[in-house]
């Protein structure tokens, strides 16, 4: 069986990876997966364990560090991020193709270790519609949100690194662009070219 292929979804906090990759993944459910992170993040109201993340506190993550357990890790905005490897390479011999929606300096990590990853970028059309959605999204104290919209202009600095750049303005046109990234890409890996 082929190997799957791996997606890199990177770009600001707000810029709408989640709304996307979420909408990849109900547009291809037979031939996705999305990677489930660990977080020493707190969960937000109606985040499951094990699907939105794997919880835990910074013991338990430096453990999983030291053991060598992540494909890649970064800290972000204040808390640590990381994507186990085994379930990565699990699925990815099973043939999906797996998508991370991970941090700048992760998708950096990752494209080091598998040259052949796709990296993907999103970003919003301007930073005050970020603003807004972040706003509108409610999940962050105002300290917090500022930290993230701070961020957000160094993250933005290190778009050229990607294969790809996502504008999310219109949410439907972003996707059918993902949609035809996706396409594109799956497809190279079946015929070889
Ligand atoms: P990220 O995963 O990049 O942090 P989210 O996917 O959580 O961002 O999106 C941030 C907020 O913006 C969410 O409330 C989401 O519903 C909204 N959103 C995402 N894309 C669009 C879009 N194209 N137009 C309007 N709102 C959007
Ligand atoms: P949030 O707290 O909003 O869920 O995520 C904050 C940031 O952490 C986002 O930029 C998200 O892409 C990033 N992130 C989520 N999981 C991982 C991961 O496993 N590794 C890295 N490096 N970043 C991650």
């Amino acid at each position: 069986m082929p190997q799957g292929r791996l997606f890199v979804v990177s770009g600001p906090s707000g810029a709408g990876k989640g709304t996307l990759i979420i909408e990849l993944s109900r547009s291809y459910p037979d031939s996705t997966w999305l990677s489930v992170s660990a977080t020493t993040r707190k969960p937000r109201p109606g985040e499951i364990e094990g699907t939105h993340y794997c919880f835990m506190d910074e013991h338990d993550f430096r453990e999983m560090i030291a053991r060598g357990e992540f494909l890649e890790w970064a800290e972000v905005h204040g808390n640590l991020y990381g994507t186990p490897a085994s379930a990565v390479r699990e699925k990815l011999s099973q043939g999906l193709d797996v998508i991370l929606e991970i941090d700048v300096k992760g998708a950096r990590q990752v494209r080091a270790k598998e040259p052949e990853a796709v990296a993907i970028f999103v970003v919003p059309p301007s930073e005050e519609i970020l603003e807004n959605r972040l706003r509108g999204r409610a999940t962050e104290q105002e300290e917090e949100l500022r930290r993230r919209l701070e961020n957000a202009l160094e993250e933005s600095s290190e778009k050229d690194d990607f294969d790809y750049e996502i504008i999310n303005d219109d949410l439907d046109g972003a996707a059918r662009e993902l949609y035809s990234i996706y396409e594109r890409e799956s497809r190279r890996r079946v015929t070889g070219g």
